[in-house]
């Protein structure tokens, strides 16, 4: 069995950011990165925190807006169009889930195609449906379609199954790689809540992708001898023995699948490192876009 370690993978892509950060500061440009952060969920807070480090060690130009969870819809998309209108800023990320009572919808319509670097908007939606590369796919399929890749992992006519249609994960990645470019030309099938028969249609996966949000649901029962997982979930558990009485999990239970698979990947240190890659990536991309728009 190989482990497939997002901070190997992660590293790539990091490498390849600082050298386009650096042909982009020889240009006169330094990529600017907002992320949004509104009320004050603790895993929320971890997410922002690590992004905007992960900004300051590339270099990047960051900035974190905090509102409270009271500000208003209006509020909310006020600061938006100013981050549009901002030209020391290319990418623009909205922390998600927002508090209750405002529309994400909504406030993710209102950032500027050009710099939705968490590639959430319809325009971007679009264009990774039609294929085109001037769009921002969402950073953590994208993430798993580049592990794929980096790990040397063959996905042309291959059996993919995901579990998990959100927008977010499953649907977007289904497009992915059910499109025509690297580590695609997969043969597509997305399970979800209502899939009868579960386990019979996981066991066909060549590639079995779960993002599902509960804890270790995938066990071995669903996973073909030899096959790939990739695991998104990221789930805290209570763990009396763990220093904070807590710890996390994937949606696949490791250790009962582990010595089944090709491959794997753990969590933590797997799918969640490339997430955070994607979107340093994706901020440079959307700089250099600008650049080559504007020039
Ligand atoms: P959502 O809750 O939006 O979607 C979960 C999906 O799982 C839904 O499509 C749902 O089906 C499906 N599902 C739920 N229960 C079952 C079941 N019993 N059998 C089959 N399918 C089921 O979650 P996300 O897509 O946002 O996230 C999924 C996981 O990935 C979470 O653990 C999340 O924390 C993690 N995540 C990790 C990231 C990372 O960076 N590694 C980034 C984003 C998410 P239905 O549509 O029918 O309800």
């Amino acid at each position: 069995m190989k482990l497939i370690e997002g901070k190997t993978i992660a590293d790539i892509v990091y490498a390849e950011c600082a050298r386009e950060f650096e042909a982009l500061k020889a240009d006169g440009h330094t990529p600017g990165l907002a992320v949004v952060l509104v009320g004050d969920d603790p895993a929320s807070r971890a997410y922002v925190g690590s992004k905007e480090r992960k900004c300051q060690e590339l270099g990047m130009h960051s900035v974190k807006i905090e509102k409270p969870a009271t500000i208003s819809q209006d509020e909310l998309h006020a600061v938006i169009e100013e981050l549009n209108n901002d030209d020391a800023i290319h990418g623009i990320l909205v922390q998600l889930p927002l508090p209750d009572g405002l529309d994400e919808d909504e406030v993710i319509l209102r950032i500027d195609p050009a710099k939705d670097v968490d590639g959430l908007h319809p325009v971007n939606i679009g264009k990774l449906a039609m294929e085109d590369p001037t769009g921002f796919a969402p950073c953590t399929p994208s993430g798993c379609q580049r592990m794929l890749v980096e790990s040397g992992i063959e996905t042309s006519g291959r059996n993919v199954v995901i579990v998990g249609r959100s927008l977010l994960v499953g649907k977007s990645l289904a497009l992915l790689m059910m499109g025509k470019g690297e580590g695609a030309n997969a043969t597509v099938t997305v399970a979800h809540s209502r899939t009868k028969d579960l386990a019979a249609v996981t066991r066909e996966a060549d590639i079995l992708v779960a993002a599902i949000g509960i804890p270790k649901f995938i066990g071995p029962d669903h996973v073909k001898e030899g096959a790939v997982v990739i695991d998104v979930g990221i789930n805290r558990i209570d763990d009396p023995t763990a220093k904070k009485g807590s710890r996390l999990v994937g949606d696949v239970d490791f250790e009962a699948v582990a010595e089944k698979c090709e491959a794997i990947t753990p969590v933590p240190g797997g799918v969640g490192r490339m997430t955070i890659a994607m979107l340093m990536a994706n901020t440079i991309r959307a700089c250099r876009l600008r650049q080559s728009r504007d020039s």
